[in-house]
């Protein structure tokens, strides 16, 4: 995407995201499934040699967004400190709210929004908009080790430089918005995609505040952290989808 920040995409709905830190990958949203998330670490492995995780981002509590961590990372390595897991406030509650409680009727329903078992061809799936396709298999999940409560929080994790924007009640209950300014590279979780996003999602997830969304992501646009050109976007990286690039 930019020097320093990598992404995998077509593995899975959502994209992951590889963030080069001092000793190690920050990485942004473990895909939906360990064998996905396992298989881009394996890519990026190949092509830029082995580093280890030394942080899990999780922009928000829809599935595609965490499932797959333990591709990446394992409970050990975060329970001995090698690896940490950030998420926006709320993250766990909402979660489990959503997954596990309301899991099973609205993963049958997901079926019917998202269209798994049709056959891949041109009159059957092609793709989902935002993603290749949701992959088959249970989703993981690590609690967080670090929560985010208040937009304008800094971090600096593994020698990187971390703005937060929470962003709750938009694209998900529990969601947050965060700028690198050491690599002018914004991640827009899944507030922003070049799709026609959900308001009421058909699977039955929690119906979505549209004001509250729209006026976070209109905050985010008229907020630059530092207002120096040097720390503004140049990089914007959705969830899902490719991302978009500017020269400023
Ligand atoms: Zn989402």
């Amino acid at each position: 995407m930019c020097d320093g920040v990598w992404q995998v995409r077509g593995y899975d709905i959502s994209n992951i995201t590889f963030i080069r830190g001092e000793s190690g990958w920050i990485v942004v949203d473990p895909l939906t499934t360990t064998a996905t998330a396992r298989a881009s670490y394996e890519l990026i492995t190949h092509h830029l040699g082995h580093r280890p995780v030394v942080s899990v981002i999780y922009t928000h509590s829809h599935a595609d967004h965490f499932g797959g961590v333990f591709g990446v990372t394992s409970d050990e390595e975060v329970r001995a400190g090698r690896c940490s897991v950030i998420a926006p406030e709320g993250f766990l509650a909402e979660t489990i709210g959503e997954n596990i409680i309301a899991g099973p009727a609205m993963a049958r329903r997901a079926t019917y929004q998202f269209g798994p078992f049709l056959d891949p061809d041109p009159t059957g799936h092609v793709d989902c908009g935002l993603g290749t396709s949701i992959p088959i298999g249970a989703p993981g999940l690590i609690a967080p080790t670090i929560e985010i409560h208040r937009t304008g929080e800094e971090m600096v994790v593994d020698g990187v430089r971390i703005v937060f924007q929470l962003t709750p009640e938009t694209e998900a209950p529990a969601e947050m918005n965060f700028f690198f300014p050491d690599f002018g590279a914004l991640c827009m979780a899944e507030n922003c995609s070049h799709t026609m996003h959900n308001l009421v999602p058909i699977r039955g997830a929690l119906v979505r505040n549209s004001l509250r969304w729209s006026n976070t992501s209109t905050r985010r646009s008229k907020c630059s952290p530092t207002r120096q050109r040097s720390s503004s976007p140049r990089t914007t990286g959705p969830g899902g989808e490719r991302p978009t690039c500017a020269s400023i």
